[in-house]
């Protein structure tokens, strides 16, 4: 048998139900991993090693009690990324400003984890407040690409990819509002799903831009993938953008997947693309093959208005960004200056000392195109062409059941590589139009570069609410990909 950290969520679940292993086992292996190789990974932040434990003590007792329940996560250690909620520890987004910040309620993604008997196995890093591509805006920690360490994981939830990629933990939560669990499942060899906006709850989750913000599974395969999204979605009343919409049986929907008869689309925009790595071109390109010689039917489509994705997101992200940050002021949390003789000076310097360059730029931009006069020019504007862009992908879909394109347009690059910022944010290219559409897209392993042999992935996007299909083609692309 392979080591226990090698296992994802489905074959570590058939062991636990079979009692060949224990969870208190499976998190004494994660833990053991951790301390082996998180100094050279730098994948967790911290790690709550007597919680797992006595976590995973109880799970085991749960099912010694009721051996016959079907649980699918029940004793599974799950690494969160630390921008996410669970009580009694810590919730730093990576951020200087929460250093020290202690979470008093769990989110409710992670109520619905603990409910299915999840471990909350640590805290995993991040671009600070999920502001990058590379982790390393992180104000706490450098993260390596496990890979190959001299690279970066990608970002912004690359604790989170290299965690799994690197065999530290069985499965991670991330979250995505641009591309963030894409890019870095992409670059550290996993199958990272965002949702649909909306069929996950954010209630707990620190927000970046709330039109955007999605959390989502990263896994070692597609199933696992499919079982966490099923214990993630669901109405919240926590959470109002969390509509009635009934959520299927995912793990059920991958039973026979095949390529047979699915139309895929081809969004010309994404194929004839300047400065995309020839490798990662070549990679897609033979995914592309593989489904056709599988029996998927290729649609070339277009999405007209993809060329004004970038500008669009980079004025209604920060916007929302520099109005959710504006609660980190050194008075209810985290960093509080100790060089301030006035309110205004304790809410400058809090916040001068706190965060990072990255964040900041962000809060002036956003601050700038939502000032008087401005916001109609630039705001209202980019919400106009956000619409667009939504019914871009409404058309594509009466035509095909998942659209196949590139994740990011290179692999993983080196840390400190790309220092410009304009550079950095179009990594994003591939994967933020779906984040403006709100429509469900997922990454999964694809192959290596022939050179540097570095993971490359695809992305297929689904219809919204269409998880089901989505995880169904990805699964029948999982099993032609070889
Ligand atoms: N890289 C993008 C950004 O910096 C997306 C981040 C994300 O999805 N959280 O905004």
């Amino acid at each position: 048998m392979s080591e226990l950290y090698e296992l994802g969520v489905a074959e570590a679940g058939e062991l636990l139900a079979k009692k060949e292993i224990s969870s208190v086992e499976l998190t004494k292996a994660v833990i053991d991993r951790y301390h082996a190789k998180n100094p050279e990974i730098g994948a967790y932040l911290t790690f709550d090693e007597e919680g797992a434990l006595a976590d995973a003590k109880a799970a085991d007792e749960v099912r010694a009690a009721c051996p016959e329940s079907d649980y699918a996560l029940l004793g599974v250690p799950v690494a969160i990324k630390d921008l996410i909620n669970v009580k009694g520890q810590p919730c730093t987004c990576a951020s200087k400003i929460l250093r020290g910040y202690v979470s008093p309620y769990d989110a409710t993604v992670i109520k619905n984890l603990k409910s299915h008997g999840v471990v909350c196995a640590g805290r995993v890093n991040m671009d600070e407040f999920a502001m990058g591509s590379s982790t390393e805006n992180s104000g706490l920690g450098v993260t390596r690409n496990p890979y190959d360490t001299e690279r970066v994981p990608g970002g912004s939830s690359g604790g989170s990819a290299a965690a799994v990629g690197g065999n530290l933990c069985i499965a991670a939560l991330g979250t995505d509002t641009g591309g963030s669990i894409r890019q870095p499942a992409s670059f550290c060899n996993c199958v990272g799903l965002k949702p649909s906006y909306g069929r996950v709850s954010r209630y707990g989750v620190t927000a970046f831009a709330s039109s955007l913000d999605q959390v989502g599974p990263m896994t070692k395969s597609v199933k696992d993938a499919a079982i966490l999204l099923q214990a993630l979605a669901g109405k919240d009343p926590m959470d109002g953008t969390t509509p009635d919409e009934c959520v299927p049986d995912y793990v059920a929907a991958l039973e026979g997947a095949s390529m047979k008869g699915v139309k895929l689309g081809l969004p010309k925009e994404y194929f004839d693309v300047k400065g995309i790595d020839p490798e990662v071109k070549r990679i897609t390109e033979e995914a592309v093959k593989k489904c056709e010689a599988a029996g998927a039917e290729l649609v070339e489509v277009s999405l007209p208005h993809t060329e004004y994705a970038m500008a669009v997101y980079y004025i209604v992200a920060p916007a929302e960004a520099s109005a959710n940050l504006a609660r980190f002021d050194g008075v209810r949390y985290g960093h509080r200056s100790e060089r301030s003789d006035s309110v205004f000076n304790l809410y400058a310097r809090s916040r001068a000392e706190g965060f990072g360059p990255e964040v900041k730029r962000r809060i002036i931009m956003g601050t700038y195109v939502l000032s008087s006069g401005y916001y109609d020019a630039y705001y209202g504007r980019a919400q106009k062409v956000r619409t667009l862009i939504r019914r871009d992908f409404d058309e594509a879909f009466r035509k095909v059941d998942a659209l196949l394109t590139p994740v990011a347009p290179t692999p993983a690059f080196r840390l400190g590589e790309v220092q410009d910022p304009l550079t950095m944010y179009l990594n994003d290219l591939f994967t933020i139009p779906s984040a403006l559409s709100g429509n469900c897209a997922a990454s999964v392993p694809a192959g290596f570069t022939a050179d540097t042999k570095l993971p490359v992935g695809v992305q297929f996007i689904g219809g919204c609410y269409r998880e089901a299909t989505l995880l169904r083609i990805c699964r029948a692309f999982e099993l032609v990909r070889s």
